[in-house]
């Protein structure tokens, strides 16, 4: 089918309802697809925001089910929710579903994101009081189960979404401890000297944070209530809430079989979002976006970056869109800089680019003490990532340097610089280190990479 007869004629399945698939789906309506497009979703909601889950949503501010996505335009899709993909035929381009239907469709894009890593023991996973938080009907549980206010919440792992779990505990005035494998909270995407700051911050809200230690099991009372959590350092905790926050699992069981290069950290494609298959040979009709996307980045030796970041979420669909409907010659690439926000203890925070890429950091504007400051990352005399806290006006800056590879240190603009100037290692954990899985994260550069990393807890 030419491109003009597959615009007015073509079949379009889309692959996971949430916001890659519904930005995608407005997208190619945008583009002048006037074709037939379904759209399949395992949840049964139309599609919602998850940052509000983690703050808003468990505040008790907003209801969970106020987190509908805005429309931007109408889809005119066939919408399939409630019901999983359970495979994908390529030779017959055919989707099957859990309910034993199929959907055919000349091109495909698979959206199906990720899921919250399990507490590893299921007896204890099931307990009642023990949580994840992924989506709109976690966020409702766990919120109901803080506005019961339980004597001790405990937070199992302080990445973006534990740390803003633990934030918003303290907001509510309930007690709260955190467990972190590794050296600090986000040390794992921002490195430990960030990490410092923000243990520093956990501690002065009132959190109860340990780090360097690990929960060896969850403790349930006759009822099947958690009760108590037993560290790796000997301790117990009495907990009535726990909420595991452990990093994700890709959603990638589906293409089981698919020949596609589908693996630990995703599903690999090229800049323009055209999945690989197997063998890294570019596919035609297949196209990847979101949280379960895998491609590789000029900005970052071309190794492929997997991110979990609204951001990416939008320009990769709204690329894989436009990939899917143009001519060859018109093709765009998927080059965004990554960005990331969070709001946890008070503290807005930014990041672009890819702080773990590099290696050195310096503070570079405002005050470490007054927690109001931007700091940049390096490698090799590059500019490769940066965070601000609460010092977001100056983001721009950082993303204009890392795009154009820019000089570190790197020399802002404005008079309101730190004391102290000084380039330090970044203090990234080493490779294998336990500790909280980074939302962006260099994958390496083989396009079926299928190695994966978490180690599960020794007992
Ligand atoms: P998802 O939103 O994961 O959607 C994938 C969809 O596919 C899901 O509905 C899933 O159930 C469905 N699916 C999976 N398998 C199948 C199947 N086999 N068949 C059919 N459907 C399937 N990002 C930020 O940048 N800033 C933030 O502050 C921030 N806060 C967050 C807070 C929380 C609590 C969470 C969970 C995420 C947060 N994020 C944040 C990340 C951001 O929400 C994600 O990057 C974004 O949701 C990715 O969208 P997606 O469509 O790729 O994947």
């Amino acid at each position: 089918m030419d491109p003009k007869d597959f615009k007015d004629n073509g079949r379009i399945v889309i692959v996971g309802a949430s916001l890659a698939g519904l930005r995608a789906a407005e997208a190619l309506r945008e583009e002048g697809f006037r074709g037939q497009l379904t759209i399949v979703g395992d949840e049964p909601d139309e599609p919602y925001d998850r940052p509000p889950l983690s703050k808003q949503v468990l505040k008790g501010w907003v209801p969970a089910d106020h987190t509908k996505l805005p429309r931007l335009r109408a889809v005119d899709a066939q919408w399939r929710l409630g019901v999983a993909a359970t495979g994908l035929d390529r030779a017959s381009q055919v989707v099957r579903l859990a309910d034993g239907s199929e959907v055919s469709g000349d091109s495909l894009l698979i959206a199906t994101g990720v899921r919250s890593r399990r507490w590893p023991n299921p007896d204890e996973a099931a307990l009642q009081g023990v949580y994840t938080l992924r989506t709109r009907a976690d966020a409702a549980r766990l919120q109901a189960a803080l506005a019961a206010r339980p004597r001790r919440v405990l937070i199992i792992g302080s990445g973006f979404i534990g740390s803003e779990a633990a934030s918003v505990c303290r907001e509510l005035g309930l007690e709260v401890t955190v467990t972190e494998r590794g050296p600090a909270p986000l040390s794992g995407p921002l490195g430990g000297v960030i990490g410092a700051i923000a243990a520093e911050m956990q501690r002065d809200a009132g959190v109860d944070l340990r780090t360097g230690v690990s929960v060896l099991a969850l403790d349930g009372d006759a009822d099947g209530r958690v009760r108590r959590a037993r560290l790796s350092d000997g301790s117990t905790l009495d907990v009535d809430v726990v909420l595991t926050s452990l990093g994700s699992i890709r959603n990638v069981e589906w293409l089981e079989g698919a020949g596609l290069a589908a693996g630990f950290w995703g599903v690999g494609c090229d800049a323009g979002c055209r999945a690989f298959d197997i063998n890294a040979v570019v596919t035609n009709r297949i196209f990847v976006a979101g949280d379960i996307a895998r491609a590789p980045h000029v900005l970052y030796d071309y190794e492929f970056l997997a991110m979990e970041h609204w951001d990416n979420a939008v320009l990769g669909a709204r690329v894989a869109a436009h990939n899917m409907v143009c001519n060859e010659v018109d093709r765009w690439a998927h080059l965004l800089v990554p960005q990331f926000w969070s709001a946890q203890f008070g503290v807005n925070i930014k990041s672009v680019g890819v702080p773990s890429f590099g290696d050195e950091i310096v503070f570079t504007q405002g005050s470490v003490r007054a927690r109001r400051f931007a700091a940049a990352y390096g490698r090799r005399g590059r500019i490769v990532g940066a965070v601000t806290f609460n010092h977001a006006k100056w983001i721009d800056f950082y993303r204009d340097q890392i795009a154009r590879s820019g000089p570190f240190p790197p020399h802002p603009p404005g008079f309101d610089f730190p004391e102290n100037m000084r380039v330090m290692p970044a203090d990234f954990p080493a490779r294998g280190v336990p500790t909280e899985t980074p939302d962006v994260v260099l994958t390496g550069h083989d396009p079926s990479e299928r190695r994966a990393e978490f180690r599960p807890r020794q007992r």
